[in-house]
């Protein structure tokens, strides 16, 4: 990790999730690949260490941290196991930041301390079946009645569904029997008229909790909306932003540990009567993987510390998002090769890193839409410059 970015808070609390990570996560991480299990006693033990709200402040029951502490907990996590990591960064990122972002005073005293704490899992509904990446095409409804807003229609692919105490959704919204826009809503998860339909079967990312979701006359107190009900979108579009660091910590975390187990495999598997990484074309690979990381490192750090700076941080957070999501696909696939026909086979990680890397190219944005937001800022900037 590069100590540039990191002060003394910083490197306590890495070598804290690191030894978290090594000593209660790693030992589990393949059983829950293999049996699709969430990880409810890490979960647990993680609340109990204080790290299911780093980037929440003190009065509301968090670690009171930065956005570098958080992406350094999601990649050491990350590191060990795709599936914990992001667990906690959809609770954290998705769950918990839209009612700090946007919530009011009564809704941050009543939501956020049992988030933060880890005793609440948080969860964000905007993927809709015909509202992916283009998610202002939402479907779903609310309308108010009286003090309620009913609301019908369904969200697909929510992370920490089946397990979530609150979740913070779109919709359209109908007041009078007008459009007024879309709003984001906080619902209990608990109220009648949520239908939560059986985990997705996935191909990694195996132990954490993906599900659709149906709304049928689901009435939540008028209370429960966050911000302008016209202007919800905008939330979660902001939430969304932040949240791609953590999406790019987590495909840090996911290639350095696919590239440490190919490097240690590497050094002790010989051919042709010499150790692997001794072979140009397999010692080059791991330089490439080593060199990739570390650039990837770099722009999620820097995105995490112009966030904290409180910086307008929409490209840069997708160039680190993309990159740094590509460079796990890329190093997982390269530490699978390194592995040879071992790496295709569950007794060694290198195919659950695969397995695991692949969906970081598509959730929160994909790499498509990560490029869209980027030349928009770029031409913009151009736009905005008086020489030309
Ligand atoms: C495991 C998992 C967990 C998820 N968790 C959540 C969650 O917790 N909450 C949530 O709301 N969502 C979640 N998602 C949804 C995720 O964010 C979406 O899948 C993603 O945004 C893409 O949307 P889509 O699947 O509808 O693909 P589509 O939007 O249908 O895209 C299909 C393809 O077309 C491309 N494409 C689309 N439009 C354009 C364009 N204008 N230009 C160029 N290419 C384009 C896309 O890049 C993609 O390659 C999750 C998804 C997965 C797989």
């Amino acid at each position: 990790m590069n100590e540039l970015f990191l002060d003394d808070e910083h490197i306590l609390l890495r070598d804290m999730v690191r030894d978290f990570a090594t000593n209660e996560v790693s030992p589990v991480a393949e059983e829950l690949d293999r049996e699709a299990k969430f990880p409810h006693e890490i979960i647990q033990k993680m609340s109990e260490l204080g790290l299911m709200g780093i980037p929440i402040p003190e009065e509301y029951g968090g670690a009171g941290m930065d956005n570098v502490a958080y992406a350094i907990a999601v990649h050491e996590l990350a590191k060990v196991c795709g599936s914990t990591a992001i667990t906690v960064a959809a609770h954290t990122s998705l769950g918990t930041i839209p009612i700090l972002l946007a919530g009011n005073d009564e809704q941050k005293k009543q939501y956020l301390p049992p988030l933060a704490s880890g005793e609440m899992i948080g969860a964000f509904g905007l993927t809709e079946p015909n509202a992916g990446s283009d998610a202002g095409n939402t479907q779903t409804r609310a309308e108010l009645v009286g003090d309620e807003w009913v609301i019908n229609g369904g969200k697909i692919f929510t992370t920490n569904a089946g397990v979530a105490g609150v979740l913070n959704i779109t919709a359209r919204t109908i007041i009078d029997g007008e459009e007024q826009g879309i709003g984001a809503f906080i619902v209990e998860m608990d109220t009648p008229g949520i239908n939560i339909c059986p985990p997705e079967k996935k191909m990694g990312w195996k132990g954490s909790d993906t599900r659709q979701l149906f709304f049928e006359d689901l009435k939540i107190p008028k209370k429960n909306t966050l911000g302008d009900p016209r202007s919800g979108f905008k939330t979660f579009l902001k939430t969304l932003t932040g949240g791609r660091i953590s999406i790019g910590a987590l495909s840090t975390g996911t290639a350095e540990g696919a590239y440490e187990s190919a490097l240690t495999y590497a050094r002790e598997r010989e051919a042709f009567g010499k150790k692997i990484y001794l072979h140009q074309a397999v010692g080059f690979k791991l330089v490439d993987m080593a060199t990739e990381i570390e650039a990837a490192k770099l722009l999620v750090y820097q995105a995490a510390r112009l966030y904290d700076a409180g910086k307008d941080v929409m490209k840069e957070a997708a160039m680190a998002k993309l990159f740094a999501s590509e460079v796990a696909m890329r190093t997982t696939t390269e530490a699978l090769q390194i592995f040879g026909g071992y790496g295709y086979i569950k007794d060694y990680p290198a195919e659950r890193y695969f397995r695991d890397a692949k969906v970081l190219t598509i959730g929160e944005g994909t790499s498509e839409i990560q490029r869209m937001v980027i030349l928009r800022k770029l031409i913009r900037s151009i736009q905005q410059d008086p020489s030309i």
